[in-house]
């Protein structure tokens, strides 16, 4: 449903017309035809558009201006950190002495790199209370799946092949359950009680000598922090378990508690959160895994270490579950999560947590009259309102976050976590004003009243942006129309 005419690039296509100037060829020419083997040449030719240097650079940056960021406004996706992104990172992740050196070069060349990477393993572990890091993985998920391993791994390694499941309760991140299955356990889910917390009973009931792991998100995806973490401890741990952490939003607790103090074995961390670190689109992001002690022989292979004033990679590790990412990691987010926490330092880091932590109880408790909040107490850096008080009115969540597109926001996190009806996951993060919070709750709070006087406003949104509501089902199903002349 195109609501103006900017063009297709294939529409733009003049024949003859090109957009780049190649300077004189300075080495022998090869002649393809020759090289390539029968079965990988081309019958037809490309399809490409022929469009002007300029026509192309105005056909992207007029698509790029309908593209909502965290540059261009406000983004409190639940669960999901849209802080801002600090251009100082931008610029030290360009310095050429990180951007233009190869993965391959001899390690005595990238002494420099090595050294970033080992401090900041080293802040993470301050950060995390555990013994050892791995920036190995390239996203949250790929971090649960890695410390997963390890956790079979040390198990087996213990002659324990019986310790099959893994139990996630259902306030956990999606791709809980999800690593667990891909890294070959069985999930068991455990119960939220009636404060959204995981019920301790039904995690008695179900903890046993066939448990391998606990993973645990906190602060759960309802925002509430789990206030009986030592007593599951002792409950995974009595029973010979290992208790993982979810730290991908650490954003709620950086600087004031650390999961290796609370008992936890392993923990994963989202660079591309909590540390600044652009995401979307689908990365390149980095979770780096820390483990204590008992998990340390299991990390992936190689580990970076300091020998004397220089650092390399041992990959002399009999007992490591393999590399994980080619190289090590996605360097250029380290560059970023290192610069971020060496230009913040402790006092600021501390006060990112005290800030997205207050900023998210502002908002809950501005909200709170007009929209359901099923778990009414402090949350920490997000929180979770129904809207099914809205939905007896006719008008469902997803109508909601489609009005807030009038207003010029991305609409939170919706339908989940699953246990609320209705669910809208609000994020704010710290690093957005009083005025910008106050200004999106006034859009929301009119949303609902428009829901009472004037329900098909709302229903039918949205009304202003360039394209309309879209077909949900066939975008996940058809994801790419090819086109056709
Ligand atoms: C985002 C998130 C993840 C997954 O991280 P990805 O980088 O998207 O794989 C896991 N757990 C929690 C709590 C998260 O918020």
């Amino acid at each position: 449903m195109h609501k103006d005419n900017q063009p297709l690039i294939f529409e733009l296509s003049t024949e003859g017309r090109i957009g780049y100037s190649l300077s004189d060829l300075d080495v022998p020419e090869v002649n393809l035809d020759e090289l390539l083997p029968e079965g990988m040449k081309r019958t037809t030719e490309a399809e490409l558009p022929e469009v002007s240097e300029l026509d192309i650079m105005r056909h992207y940056t007029a698509l790029s201006n309908r593209n909502h960021g965290v540059d261009s406004g406000f983004y409190p996706l639940g669960s999901c950190t849209m802080k801002y992104n600090p251009k100082i990172n931008e610029s030290t992740a360009r310095y050429p002495g990180f951007a233009n050196i190869h993965p391959l070069q001899d390690e005595s060349t990238v002494q420099g790199a090595m050294e970033l990477m080992y401090d900041l393993q080293e802040h993470l572990i301050e950060i995390t209370g555990m013994d050892d890091v791995t920036l190995q993985p390239a996203a949250g998920a790929h971090g649960e799946w890695t410390a997963l391993m390890m956790i079979r791994a040390f198990h087996e390694a213990n002659g324990d092949h019986h310790r099959t499941k893994v139990i996630v309760p259902d306030s956990a991140h999606g791709t809980n359950p999800a690593s667990a299955t891909v890294a070959g356990f069985e999930t068991i889910t455990v119960k939220s009680d009636e404060h959204g917390l995981v019920d301790l009973e039904d995690l008695r009931r179900v903890a046993g000598d066939d448990t391998a792991a606990l993973m645990l998100t906190n602060p759960n995806t309802l925002g509430l922090f789990e206030e009986h973490i030592l007593e599951m401890a002792s409950i995974i741990h009595g029973v010979g378990g290992k208790l993982y952490y979810d730290g991908a939003n650490l954003n709620a607790v950086m600087s004031k508690a650390r999961p290796g103090d609370m008992g936890f074995d392993c923990v994963h961390l989202n660079l591309h959160k909590t540390f600044t670190g652009p995401h979307g689109g689908g990365g390149p992001g980095s979770g780096p895994v820390g483990v204590k002690k008992d998990l340390i022989p299991f990390l992936p292979a190689p580990v970076l270490v300091k020998k004397g004033d220089s650092y390399t990679f041992d990959y002399d590790r009999p007992q490591a579950i393999g590399r994980v990412k080619p190289f090590y990691g996605n360097f250029g987010i380290n560059v970023r999560a290192y610069t971020y926490i060496r230009s913040m330092g402790p006092d600021g880091l501390k006060a990112v947590t005290e800030y997205a932590v207050l900023n998210a109880n502002y908002m809950m408790r501005r909200l709170e009259p007009y929209f359901d909040l099923p778990y009414n107490r402090h949350c920490k850096h997000e929180f979770v309102l129904s809207g099914r008080r809205q939905k007896k009115l006719g008008v469902r969540t997803l109508d909601m976050a489609k009005r807030l597109l009038d207003f010029g926001y991305h609409p939170p996190t919706i339908y989940f976590p699953l246990n609320v009806e209705e669910g809208m996951m609000i994020e704010p993060t710290e690093t957005e004003s009083k005025e910008t919070l106050d200004a999106f709750c006034d859009a929301l709070i009119q949303i609902a009243k428009e829901t009472e006087e004037n329900p098909e406003m709302v229903q039918n949104a949205p009304h202003t942006t360039v394209i309309g509501r879209l077909d949900e089902t066939k975008a996940a199903r058809k994801p790419v129309l090819r086109y056709t002349k």
